[in-house]
């Protein structure tokens, strides 16, 4: 099996961001991650895709979306659209109407920061996901470093505080994010989550100081999606796009904060009677199944069955959970950083069926 880092959700001055997608490539080479989805708002940017080079090193620069009805107020609604490779802003008026026009396209939907509180202190309004009775999207963005961090701006002071020692923002997903994937997931279909860093590297000013918030190779070091793959990258951009999109459709997949310690070699499955499941697949219950967690450092790990923790480990390496219940399975690994427990590790879901 094959693993690879891509970091995604991130815009360039063609909506809000301040860095051009030949900065951003090389912020993600020096960053030393495989791949960046690249998703301004309400445009698709025709031309940059493709692989970016730095010696020998690379990276491949993909190019989604998000789209969101500009003329709604407030503009709520964000939703990210990867692997479509034209212009999906014009169906923006019905979230329902876009998701399926991408899904027709062959392209993934996830719902961006689906919990996005308000920041009274900066006149920053609540852009939440509202319209929950949309369907067949292919899941959410569970961790949202942006989101994380307006919901911490109480002040201008705090917002001082964090550009000046972004390290102590992260924590893990928002809990309301948290228990509406937990509740989508009771609905007996798919969501797969994901993590983005909505890196925008936003100049700060205060006062004299001048100073860029979040710059991307920051971003880069922080909220990444982990996928996991049969084959490997070739560095042919058609053939990896495709990899990296079939990983992200089917959930094969983890959400991993990289900052405090890498989190290459995650892994969660399951084996039954007769076949075997990856994180993002469904096995049959039969006989009863074998959960197995492995994990790069010996922290607190859980194992959480229909959104309830079932067992929880300290300081190992492997863990194994025997289980005779169908339900859905997910892992949640946490790490001590910087005085603070933080989210280290958030698994997609192995799905045990009868
Ligand atoms: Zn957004
Ligand atoms: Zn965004």
């Amino acid at each position: 099996m094959h693993e690879f880092v891509i970091n995604l959700h991130m815009h360039t001055p063609y909506s809000d961001g301040h860095r051009t997608h030949t900065e951003i490539a090389h912020a993600a080479i020096k960053a030393g991650i495989d791949a960046v989805i690249v998703t301004d708002h309400n445009v698709w940017v025709d031309g940059p895709s493709g692989y970016y080079h730095d010696g020998d090193r690379h990276v491949l620069m993909l190019i989604g979306e998000e789209i969101h009805d500009q003329s709604r107020d407030p503009q709520k609604n964000h939703l990210l659209v990867f692997g479509v490779n034209r212009e999906m802003a014009t169906f923006a008026h019905d979230p329902q109407h876009l998701i399926d026009k991408v899904s027709q396209a062959g392209g993934l939907t996830f719902i961006a920061h689906p919990t996005d509180p308000a920041a009274p202190a900066f006149n920053e309004p609540d852009i939440s996901w509202v319209d929950w009775n949309v369907k067949d999207y292919t899941g959410i963005e569970l961790w949202n470093a942006m989101s994380e961090f307006k919901s911490l701006l109480k002040s201008k002071a705090h917002a001082v505080f964090y550009a000046f020692f972004p390290k102590l923002i992260a924590r893990g997903p928002l809990n309301t994010t948290m228990q509406k994937w937990d509740e989508l997931l009771a609905n007996s279909h798919k969501v797969v989550a994901i993590g983005g860093s909505d890196a925008h590297a936003l100049p700060g000013r205060l006062g004299p100081i001048h100073k860029t918030l979040f710059p991307y190779e920051f971003h880069f070091q922080c909220v990444n999606t982990h996928l996991l793959t049969n084959d490997p990258l070739t560095g042919d951009g058609t053939h990896d796009q495709t990899l990296i999109l079939e990983a992200l459709r089917n959930g094969h997949a983890f959400i991993g904060y990289d900052l405090p310690a890498r989190t290459e070699g995650f892994r969660f499955s399951a084996s039954g009677d007769e076949n075997t499941a990856r994180m993002g697949d469904e096995i049959t219950l039969k006989n009863g199944v074998t959960l197995q967690i492995r994990l790069p450092r010996r922290t607190e790990c859980h194992l959480l069955k229909n959104g309830s923790i079932v067992k929880t480990w300290h300081k190992r390496e492997h863990c194994t959970y025997i289980t005779n219940e169908p339900g859905v399975y997910r892992v949640e690994v946490y790490i001590h950083y910087l005085g603070g427990r933080r989210g280290w590790i958030f698994s997609n879901p192995i799905y045990v069926r009868e």
